[in-house]
């Protein structure tokens, strides 16, 4: 019998071609690579021993192999129809991931890291504090889950859960070749947020790929971006923003940023002339979040009103804008209530998957 070869653990995230080459140096004929792509990403195996259509003896000898599925370790559904996951990693920590459905559209919402140490004043992901980064596998694997729950195929993938992808680059990078070409969802439907990390959304453009990039910008001023985002007093707004004008021009895509609206912080008519003001000529569309609340801060979301006053004028300034409506607020699955400290405490749950219906 073979000795079983270094595979390229965990197999979930690999390419079709390494998958292929790993199965040849078990010597395995090349097709083997494609069933195991079809059924690590289509069939959603969780284990080679459930690959039936290789030789048993094979499958014995590769059975403890890991594939790099995470458990579902509690499930909840906000009445929207939007679903919560807490995924078990292989180390025990746990990591949340949000399936958004519409008609149409499948959207999961994946973190990148456990926890998140930016600590911006109004997420709730940033008072868990960090743990570690996520390993592509570890990303991809939460597309997965979302589609095998769904039992639909997912449109969408948006990096706005827990963390800050550009912190984790480099297995984003890889978990987006991978959701992009193993799971086939194209690169314009996916995107990544961002607080921005000097000198890494520049290195983003050099990357050449197409998918949609999303700052949040948060404030108008220096001041309060200082004042809400703490990594704002290093990288100052206005370097920020002349790296997203390179972006721009170096990769001829339009940019999002995300815009909080903080009733009484950065709802008022000024913040609305300065925002014009930034972003004017510049190949970019502002997405207006009102305030998901969070028991840690003591913000409060503006009433409709003043949303849409905020939006009519920065129409009124030609700007591109629309209002993000998050989904999910009921089961603290919206933008910015992801959090890991609660993982170990109300979400514990006795069975593998609860239904919180
Ligand atoms: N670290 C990335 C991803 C964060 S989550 C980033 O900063 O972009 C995606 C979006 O949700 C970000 O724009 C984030 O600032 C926003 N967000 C965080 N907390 C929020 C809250 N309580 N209400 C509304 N949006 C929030």
């Amino acid at each position: 019998m073979l000795a079983v070869q270094t595979p390229p653990t965990p197999l979930l995230g690999a390419t079709l071609a390494e998958l292929t080459e790993w199965a040849q140096q078990q010597g395995q004929p090349a097709y083997r690579g494609k069933q195991l792509h079809q059924w690590i990403y289509e069939k959603g195996a969780r284990s080679l021993a459930e690959i039936t259509v290789f030789p048993k003896q094979w499958r014995e000898t590769v059975a403890d192999v890991p594939i790099g599925r995470s458990a579902t370790h509690y499930r909840s559904v906000a009445p929207d129809g939007t679903v919560k996951y807490l995924l078990k990693l292989a180390d025990g920590l746990i990591v949340e991931t949000v399936g958004i459905p519409t008609d149409k559209r499948l959207t999961v919402c994946v973190s990148s890291q456990v926890g998140c140490p930016m600590a911006c004043d109004f997420c709730a992901t940033g008072f868990g504090g960090f743990k570690r980064n996520l390993a592509a596998h570890e990303i991809v694997d939460q597309v997965l889950a979302v589609q095998e729950d769904f039992g639909r195929r997912v449109s969408h993938t948006v990096f706005m859960g827990m963390g800050e992808p550009l912190l984790n680059a480099e297995s984003v990078l890889a978990a987006v070749r991978s959701i992009n070409e193993d799971i086939g969802i194209g690169q314009r439907n996916i995107t990544i947020s961002t607080v921005g990390i000097r000198n890494r959304i520049r290195k983003l453009a050099e990357h050449k790929l197409q998918f949609t990039l999303a700052v949040s910008l948060h404030a108008s001023n220096q001041a309060l971006r200082e004042k809400l985002i703490p990594s704002a007093r290093a990288y100052r707004l206005d370097e920020l923003i002349a790296e997203c004008r390179e972006y721009v021009k170096l990769t001829g895509r339009r940019l999002t940023f995300e815009y909080i609206l903080l009733a009484g912080v950065s709802d008022l008519p000024q913040h609305a002339v300065e925002l014009a003001n930034l972003v004017r000529g510049f190949q970019s569309h502002v997405n207006l979040i009102p305030y998901n609340p969070i028991s840690e801060a003591d913000y409060q979301r503006p009433s409709r009103e003043r949303i849409e006053g905020f939006t009519a004028a920065l129409k009124k300034h030609n700007i591109a804008v629309s209002v993000r409506y998050s989904r999910g607020l009921e089961a603290d699955a919206a933008c910015g209530q992801l959090r890991a400290s609660r993982a170990g405490g109300r979400y514990e749950a006795p069975t593998a998957v609860v239904n919180d219906l």
